[in-house]
């Protein structure tokens, strides 16, 4: 029987960047499976969950130590979705379907606690960053992917290593502003898909933005924080929705 309490919430997290030179990060994500997931009926993971994603049929411990979280967590009864990001967009059917859980496009809109939300990872709204841009139309693109796919694990190590190199170079240099999400943008995302509440990460700038559209509608922007010295999670329940950060 479907039933729901007061206590029933969903989290949602992103930009976690789990890799293998940070074990703090994998640990702190493990406590937050553990502990506080567990916890929530749906988890919803907003993209760059991992720092690189080399396919489904990678085997590196932290791919097996991510499986065996989101399965404990599924088994458990937490229905968790997964939306990839411009860092694991190779992140595909096959380890979600490992996972039992469930891929998400970008954007998608749930319905949840009689709310409409509106989920993206963030990246397409970033569009004064022509560069970015052009690059992201590239790795979206599925025959792009499958040459990727179709390359040995090994290759696309390397070229994973090199695209990191290169982004971390080039946003060393491009003006803070350009890196951020678009007015516009983020104006016609609420417009196109008639929502009040957008949810989402990337920009590494964790905030609630409050947008006044008219005299009656408040629409609200919750930007997701990434992991680095702090972990951060969104809160939805009735009537509320919370930005929340932790020490680890
Ligand atoms: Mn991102």
């Amino acid at each position: 029987m479907a039933f729901s309490s007061p206590a029933d919430h969903s989290l949602f997290i992103s930009d976690i960047h789990l890799c293998e030179q940070r074990p703090d990060i994998s640990q702190a994500f493990v406590e937050f499976c553990t502990r506080q997931a567990t916890k929530a009926s749906h988890l919803y993971i907003l993209g760059d969950l991992c720092d690189a994603w080399l396919g489904d049929d990678d085997n590196s411990p932290l791919a097996e130590l991510l499986q065996q979280q989101l399965l404990m967590l599924s088994k458990g009864g937490v229905k968790v979705f997964i939306m990839v990001g411009n860092r694991d967009f190779l992140m595909g059917n096959e380890f979600s379907k490992a996972c039992n859980c469930e891929l998400l496009p970008d954007p998608s809109v749930i319905k949840l606690y009689d709310q409409s939300i509106l989920l993206m990872h963030g990246d397409s709204m970033c569009t004064a960053d022509k560069e970015y841009m052009s690059f992201r139309k590239i790795i979206r693109d599925p025959a792009m992917q499958q040459t990727l796919l179709n390359k040995p694990l090994s290759e696309r190590r390397a070229i994973a290593t090199m695209l990191r190199e290169k982004s971390r170079s080039a946003n060393a240099t491009k003006a803070e502003d350009i890196m951020d999400v678009t007015a516009s943008e983020v104006t016609k995302a609420f417009d196109q898909h008639g929502v009040d509440v957008l949810i989402h990460g990337h920009t590494h700038r964790p905030a609630v933005h409050h947008i006044q559209s008219t005299d009656e509608i408040k629409l609200k922007r919750y930007v997701l924080g990434d992991w680095d010295s702090k972990g951060w999670y969104i809160k939805a329940q009735q009537n509320q929705i919370s930005l929340h950060s932790f020490e680890f």
